[in-house]
Protein backbone atom coordinates (compact mmCIF):
# COMPACT_ATOMS: atom_id res chain seq x y z
CA UNK A 1 0.00 0.00 0.00
CA UNK A 2 1.41 3.17 -0.70
CA UNK A 3 0.45 5.85 2.13
CA UNK A 4 0.26 9.39 1.77
CA UNK A 5 2.39 11.58 4.64
CA UNK A 6 3.58 15.55 4.59
CA UNK A 7 7.00 16.14 4.68
CA UNK A 8 7.64 19.96 4.52
CA UNK A 9 4.11 21.39 4.09
CA UNK A 10 3.98 19.12 0.80
CA UNK A 11 2.40 16.18 0.32
CA UNK A 12 4.19 13.05 -0.49
CA UNK A 13 3.66 9.18 -1.13
CA UNK A 14 5.51 7.08 0.76
CA UNK A 15 6.37 3.13 -0.05
CA UNK A 16 5.31 1.19 2.99
CA UNK A 17 7.82 -1.73 2.18
CA UNK A 18 10.85 0.25 2.22
CA UNK A 19 9.97 3.53 3.26
CA UNK A 20 11.47 5.68 0.68
CA UNK A 21 8.97 9.10 0.13
CA UNK A 22 8.35 10.38 -3.42
CA UNK A 23 6.83 13.29 -4.62
CA UNK A 24 4.51 11.29 -7.31
CA UNK A 25 2.25 8.58 -6.88
CA UNK A 26 3.38 6.60 -9.48
CA UNK A 27 6.80 6.17 -8.19
CA UNK A 28 6.09 4.64 -4.69
CA UNK A 29 3.62 2.37 -6.60
CA UNK A 30 6.53 1.34 -9.32
CA UNK A 31 8.99 0.85 -5.88
CA UNK A 32 6.44 -1.39 -4.37
CA UNK A 33 5.73 -3.36 -7.40
CA UNK A 34 9.03 -3.97 -7.97
CA UNK A 35 10.04 -5.31 -4.22
CA UNK A 36 7.04 -7.40 -4.70
CA UNK A 37 8.91 -9.11 -7.31
CA UNK A 38 12.43 -8.52 -7.02
CA UNK A 39 13.22 -8.43 -3.25
CA UNK A 40 15.25 -5.22 -3.61
CA UNK A 41 15.42 -1.89 -4.47
CA UNK A 42 15.44 -0.33 -7.77
CA UNK A 43 17.94 2.50 -8.47
CA UNK A 44 16.14 3.71 -11.63
CA UNK A 45 12.89 4.13 -8.91
CA UNK A 46 14.69 5.22 -5.88
CA UNK A 47 16.87 7.79 -7.54
CA UNK A 48 13.37 9.52 -7.60
CA UNK A 49 12.76 9.06 -3.61
CA UNK A 50 13.65 12.48 -1.23
CA UNK A 51 16.68 12.40 0.59
ZN1 LIG B 1 9.85 0.68 -1.84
Amino acid sequence: MVKEAKHKGKRVFVCERCGFRFLEKKWAGACEDWERTHLSCNREVVKHALK
